[in-house]
């Protein structure tokens, strides 16, 4: 599932290309999103801003109008050349929002809903999301403080929980973690703020990095260690069976949660809470 980094990179790719551009075609398979366009066209609009928003993404046009998109687990936002060969199959084709050179394609996206400017930040998930590490404005205290109200839950899944800090998915949760040399299965009002504070600090030292130069693009892949070797990328996530890269230990995983998800750790790095 794309993590925040993800949806970041592709809110500026698809900002670089449309901000400031006028729409000259819309079309979707969403029937509440060509309803709306039949009732207040997209046509003439101009595209003001597309940004991210932990998993969501965000494009502003002129009308106080904001088309929200959420990939899930295989969605994708594509910019094309008009007339250029797609990369995924035409069936997957969820939006198409065309400006005169460019085309944004949204593929295989599960969520989307034209919402109000103003309402964006007023109610509804956008609105709900914990402090978000990779914006400009991100507040760690206040990241901290929603964590530590979330005391009875294990500290991997209160990292998933978007209202608590934004972005996170399974792959930072487990990197994170590790880095932090904490259990996945610690409950959060068993950690001290001080370690709360670091393991958010890490959060936001990680994901930046993923967005921050062109490595994790170049290298197609998110990368927590630093080194440049793809196979190299990451400390625990994937790698189950093979040998922690600090002590050797072989990794574990475990489906953790109310969601089942995926969990992997070293448990000599990150003993047990005893
Ligand atoms: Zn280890």
């Amino acid at each position: 599932m794309p993590e925040g980094d993800t949806i970041f990179r592709a809110a500026r790719t698809l900002n670089e290309a449309l901000a400031g551009r006028t729409v000259t075609r819309f079309e979707s398979v969403f029937a509440q999103l060509t309803r709306f366009d039949g009732a207040s066209p997209l046509l003439g609009r101009t595209i003001e801003r597309v940004d991210a928003r932990g998993k969501h993404l965000l494009i502003w046009f002129s009308g106080d109008l904001v088309l929200r998109t959420h990939m899930r687990m295989h969605g994708s936002w594509h910019i094309y050349r008009p007339g250029e060969r797609w990369q995924r199959p035409r069936h997957e084709m969820r939006i198409v929002i065309e400006t005169p050179p460019y085309v944004a394609v949204a593929f295989a996206v599960p969520v989307a809903e034209f919402v109000e400017a103003a309402a964006v930040d007023r109610e509804g998930p956008v609105a709900e999301l914990g402090p978000d590490p990779l914006s400009d404005t991100f507040d760690a205290a206040a990241a901290l403080a929603r964590l530590q109200a979330r005391g009875d839950v294990e500290i991997a899944d209160a990292l998933l929980d978007q209202r608590a800090i934004a972005g996170i998915g399974n792959v930072f949760k487990s990197e994170v973690l590790f880095a932090a040399r904490v259990s996945p299965f610690t409950l959060v009002r068993a950690l001290g703020a001080d370690t709360l504070a670091r393991i958010v600090a890490i959060a936001e030292r990680q994901m930046r990095a993923n967005v921050g130069d062109a490595g994790a693009a170049v290298l197609g892949g998110r990368r927590t260690t630093n080194r440049l070797d793809p196979s190299a990328r990451l400390w625990v996530y994937g790698r189950r069976g093979l040998p922690c890269r600090r002590c050797g230990t072989p990794i574990q995983r475990a489906k953790q949660g109310p969601d089942m998800r995926s969990t992997y750790w070293c448990e000599r790095c990150q003993p047990r809470p005893a």
